[in-house]
Order: structure tokens, then sequence, then C-alpha cells
């Protein structure tokens, strides 16, 4: 795909080159190309916004009502304050209104597409040809120099650019054409990166004792996971690898190798006190019986294996017992050996260091003129649409700052 207006001189060396025609991309591409930069955007894919289109179910779950810094992982916690606070999901909505996208807020603020997230990718191509922006797609970008402006060397002929925007997200779903572009551009140009990782992933369990948990792929249900102080009231799914569901996808963005997953299977009640009451009524009950109460029946007979008397009624049970089996369902500690990778991961940890970016305008501060922006910036968000929001609100100020700088 290419549309472009200008002549090939101005294609060839634009106010501002932007790799990457994802979400944090084209938004500063229109957003730079409204204050009248002309913008030239490169992507080696054939066609832009793929993760957008997959996203969210096929419907992008596009922002979050509930955006805030708290939300977002990166080893400098305040980095994402400045450019969430200058474009908020508000903002968003605007832009969605102003193309009639229909929307709706499933939960915890999360808001989707009725339709499909084609919408967005369509509302993101209007917004770049309604200001003149050129994307060209399927260019392999081969060489990036800067003898004094930046020179780009790709399978379309060179670009010469006085702006040079990073935008080509993190390394989840390499079959999508993720790479480490934007990381090696970095690290050429002197910053350096934050080990990515992959995150927002399934979890994998290999250790014999805790084979259990494959063997009961299927069952789901309400958890608090946790890691530490961080913890998500989620549903839990146990999967033929191990765990995953939202809750799980929370916390592997905090777990760190050979930690624990804290696991509460019943928040905010009293197991003990739930088996005491049974004991109390004389229950005849044995161990799966009285435990599939509250938790699914499957699950209930696996812990009554491990650890209840299960041939003996509830009435039988010594308290101990009962204390011993309440404490354990509301502290369920697994040990997770790995992750599934960034085959599975809907998002990278790590990435370009925030500590030589502006927060206002994500400039390099020891690079003038190369920006990063999106999923390539080592921050990330809380699974709900806070990864593209954080897009969004990249992208925003790079091309608003852009569209101020003196690159034309
Ligand atoms: C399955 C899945 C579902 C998701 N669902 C949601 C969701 O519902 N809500 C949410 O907030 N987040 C979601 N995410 C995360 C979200 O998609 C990303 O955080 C977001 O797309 C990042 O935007 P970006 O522009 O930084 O990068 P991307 O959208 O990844 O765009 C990067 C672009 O750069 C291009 N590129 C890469 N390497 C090169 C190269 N070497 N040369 C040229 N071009 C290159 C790519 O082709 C791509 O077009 C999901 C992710 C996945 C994988």
């Amino acid at each position: 795909m290419a549309f472009h207006t200008g002549g090939e001189a101005s294609r060839r060396s634009p106010d501002v080159l932007i790799i990457g025609a994802g979400a944090a991309g084209l938004m500063a591409a229109f957003t730079a190309a409204r204050r009248g930069r002309r913008v030239v955007v490169l992507d080696h894919a054939p066609e832009v916004g793929r993760k957008i289109l997959i996203s969210g179910g096929g419907r992008c779950n596009f922002t979050n009502t509930e955006m805030r810094a708290e939300r977002f992982i990166s080893q400098n916690r305040h980095f994402a304050r400045s450019a969430l606070s200058r474009y908020t999901p508000s903002q968003f909505l605007e832009l969605l209104a102003a193309h009639k996208i229909p929307w709706h807020e499933k939960k915890l603020g999360q808001l989707f597409c009725d339709n499909s997230a084609r919408d967005i990718v369509q509302m993101l191509l209007a917004e770049c040809a309604a200001a003149h922006v050129t994307i060209l797609t399927d260019v392999r970008i081969t060489e990036v120099t800067k003898p004094q402006d930046f020179r780009v060397q790709t399978s379309a002929g060179t670009f010469t650019s006085k702006a040079l925007v990073l935008a080509t997200g993190g390394l989840s779903i390499p079959k999508l054409g993720a790479t480490s572009f934007s990381y090696n551009i970095a690290r050429y140009f002197g910053l350096s990166v934050i080990s990515p990782e992959p995150a927002l992933v399934p979890l994998v369990f290999g250790k014999p004792e805790e084979s259990w948990v494959q063997s009961l792929a299927g069952v789901s249900l309400p958890v608090r996971a946790s890691c530490g102080k961080t913890g998500f009231d989620e549903a839990l799914l146990f999967t033929h690898r191990g765990l995953s569901g939202p809750a799980l996808l929370q916390i592997s963005s905090y777990w760190e190798a050979n930690q624990p997953v804290r696991i509460d299977l019943l928040p905010g009640q009293d197991m003990t006190a739930h088996l005491a009451a049974l004991k109390k009524a004389k229950s005849q009950m044995k161990g799966p019986a009285a435990l599939s109460r509250w938790l699914p029946h499957r699950l209930a007979q696996e812990l009554a294996r491990q650890s209840a008397p299960e041939e003996r009624p509830v009435v039988e049970w010594s308290d101990r017992t009962l204390r011993a089996l309440g404490e354990r369902i509301h502290r369920l500690d697994l040990h997770p050996t790995g992750t599934e990778g960034f085959a599975k991961a809907e998002v990278t940890r790590g990435g370009v260091d925030t500590r030589k970016l502006s927060s206002k305008t994500m400039e390099a501060q020891t690079v003038p003129n190369l920006y990063v922006i999106g999923e390539a910036v080592d921050v990330t968000g809380w699974l709900g649409g806070y990864n593209f929001h954080w897009a969004w609100a990249s992208g925003y100020v790079a091309g608003e700052a852009l569209g101020e700088s003196a690159a034309a």
C-alpha cells in the first residue's frame, strides 16, 4: 500500500520520517502533519496497524477510563505521567466521535469498538490522508545513519530527514512482523535498552510436583493473583501448559524468574470459616463435595486429594486440618518455570530506556530530533486498553513537538 501527495523529492526528504505504521507511528504522523510538517511513514509489513486489527478479540480495547501512570510498568515510574496528562481517553473519544465510530465499555473502564478494530485503522488512515501523510508499506530498512540529517536506506530507496521517529513496537508476536529495530537503532545512537521480556503472557509450569496445574486445563474461576505487594482480582484459567486468564496475564508483567505467584482462590471470603460452619453443622460431606460448594469441582477434587482427609466427612476433620486447608486455598503459592514467550505475549516489558528520553516530547536528550514512541519505549501498560493509550499519548506528544520544532 502507498498513498502520498507531493512530489518525489518531498517524499524522499520529508521533515519527519517515522519507522513503523502501527498505533503510535500513525498517531504521531497525522499529529505532526496537521501542524504543517511533511511526514513519511515506512513499514515493512504489507498492511498498517496489524496489531490493532487483531486486538481485543477483533474489537480493539483502545483505551481505559481509569488511565493513570501507576498502571504502567517502567524503570522510571513517573515517565508516562506527562504524556498521559496531555492526551487523555476523552481526547481519543473525541476523535472516535468525529469519525462516528461507536464504542462501549466492557468492564473495569475498558472501552471497545462496537463493530470492528478495522474502524480504528480506517480512522487513523483517514486522519493521515487528510493531513497529507505519505505511508509506504512493504519497505525493508537496511541502514540508518546520521551524517548530518538522518539518512535511511531502504528497499524503496534512500530517505533523508531532519527528524526520525522510531515506532516499531516491541517483540511480541514475531509472526506479525515484530522486530528489535527500534532497540537496535536506539543503541546505535547511544541510548540504552532495558532487557525486553514477554509481558501479559501465560505462565508455564515444569516442576513434577506442580504438574497437577496442567491436569486442570479448562478450569476457570475468579481469583486474586499476586507477586509481592501487587495483586489483581480477575479470572484465572488453567491451561494445558500452566496458567492464563486476565488475573494471571496482569501479574505476569510483574513476575520475575524463580518468584512464586500467590493465588487466593476465594478472594473476599473465609474458607476456614466456611469449613468450620460445615463441621459445626455435622456435615457428612467428604473433601471434594465440601470444597465444591465454593470452588469448581475439578479443582476441589484436586485440592482435597492434596490436603484434606478425603475419606473422612468434614465433621471428623480436626480444626488444624480446617485451618491448613483454608490457608492453602487463600495462599496457594505456585512456582512457574517460565512464560509462553513472545509468540504468546500481548506486549513487551522493557525497551528503550526512558532516562535519556524527554517525557514531554519523547525526544532523545542526547540525539536531537530522534524520537522513540509506543511500545518500543520502556513503558508497559496493564491489560485493558492501557497499551494502546500509551501508543496514542506518546505518539501525540511526539507529533506535537515535531509540529512545533524547527524540523521544517
Ligand atoms: C494479540 C494482541 C492483542 C492486543 N490487544 C490489545 C488491546 O485490546 N488493548 C491494548 O491496549 N493493547 C493491546 N495489545 C497491545 C498493543 O497492540 C500494542 O501495545 C500496540 O500495538 C503498540 O503500538 P506501537 O505502535 O508501539 O507498535 P505496533 O502496533 O506493534 O506497530 C509497530 C509497527 O512497526 C512495524 N515494524 C516492526 N519492525 C519493523 C521494521 N524493522 N521495519 C519497518 N517496520 C517495522 C510493524 O509492522 C508495525 O506496523 C495487543 C497485542 C496483541 C499482540
